[in-house]
């Protein structure tokens, strides 16, 4: 079986562990959020794809769900007693490696999708990894900053981990998607696929990206073969993170029907809710999303295969329908 999973940092790659464990034997392509990158210290960082080849190469940190394991501080420690920043994202040496070898295969002219080839054949992740575009597409949010009553738009990593999204979201902005193509095997993988899956990821700032570089939502809507999501949001608020906030700033309310009706049956064929929000899976169909709820949260790997199983059922009932 061919699955295709839109997938943010930690909320996909946790799901994807549980999708390998739940279906040994399928051929899983992941599309990954690269609005998250960003350029620092001159060097090119793709956070979510990191995260998932980590997570799924067995190098993730696994209470922080970011960054290496058994990591170290040292470069960073040098850089700062230069006077050079930004001191507030978090990059270990290990961890620096990997967007080292990066920018040195961009500068030498490969795309990113082959660089990201490259860096998962160290990883060997057991999935296809590929990068939403191989453009230039930062997410932007605008605020007002609390101290100076400043309006500005920011760097998403800004307002998420220098600000800790402690102030309102006003906008999003996927700044260059509207002029990014979907990466080499992106449409060709949609196309081929048996299931699409939208794991717990964040709906604005992770998949809403991935779907805003055209073609990609509509290569999905097309593709006639279930499309099923999980909820992010449990018991109306997010598990972790900050999708309450980037969902206000869309207009959407932090529930997990909501967030099914933004995607919209349109795209959507199927919606899992958590058991907590089974009240929910009425308002959910009636929107034309076939919903169930089942337990949600990724405690540990059963939990999560236990996830993916659900999804998958849900996936085959769609299909059958
Ligand atoms: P990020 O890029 O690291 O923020 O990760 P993602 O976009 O992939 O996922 C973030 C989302 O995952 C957040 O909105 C969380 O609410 C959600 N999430 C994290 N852990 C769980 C979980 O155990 N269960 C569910 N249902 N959602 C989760
Ligand atoms: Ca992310």
């Amino acid at each position: 079986m061919r699955i295709v999973v839109l997938a943010g940092g930690i909320g996909g790659a946790r799901f994807l562990r549980g999708l390998q464990q739940a279906s040994r034997d399928a051929d899983i392509t992941v599309i990954g959020n690269t609005g998250d990158d960003i350029h620092l210290f001159g060097l090119k960082v793709c956070p979510d794809l990191d995260t998932v080849m980590y997570t799924l190469g067995g190098g993730i940190n696994e209470e922080q769900g970011w960054g290496r394991t058994d990591e170290t501080f040292h470069l960073k420690e040098e850089l700062a007693a230069y006077g050079v920043g930004p001191e507030w994202f978090g990059l270990g040496d290990r961890d620096f490696a990997t967007h080292i070898v990066r920018t040195q295969m961009l500068s030498a002219g490969f795309p990113l999708s082959a660089v990201t080839e490259a860096l998962c054949d160290r990883w060997k992740p057991g999935v296809r990894l590929i990068p939403m575009s191989d453009d230039r597409v930062e997410t932007h949010v605008a605020v007002t900053l609390p101290d100076s009553g400043e309006r500005k738009v920011i760097h998403f990593q800004e307002y998420w981990v220098r600000l800790r999204a402690s102030v309102p979201a006003e906008a999003v902005v996927p700044v260059g998607a509207e002029q990014s193509k979907p990466a080499p095997g992106v449409l060709e993988a949609i196309a081929e696929a048996d299931v699409i899956l939208f794991p717990p990821s964040n709906p604005v700032v992770s998949i809403g990206t991935i779907l805003a570089v055209p073609g990609i939502r509509e290569a999905i809507a097309d593709a006639g073969v279930p499309v099923v999501g999980l909820s992010p949001i449990v018991g109306d608020a997010p598990v972790r993170g900050m999708a309450d906030k980037v969902l206000a700033a869309v207009g959407v309310e932090s529930t997990a029907a909501a967030v099914a009706e933004h995607y919209g049956s349109g795209l959507l064929d199927g919606w899992l809710v958590d058991t907590v929000d089974a009240s929910t899976v009425e308002r959910v169909e009636a929107a034309g999303i076939r919903c169930r709820a089942v337990p949600l949260m990724m405690s540990d790997l059963d939990a999560a295969a236990r996830m993916a199983r659900e999804a998958l059922t849900l996936a085959e009932e769609v299909r059958g329908a």
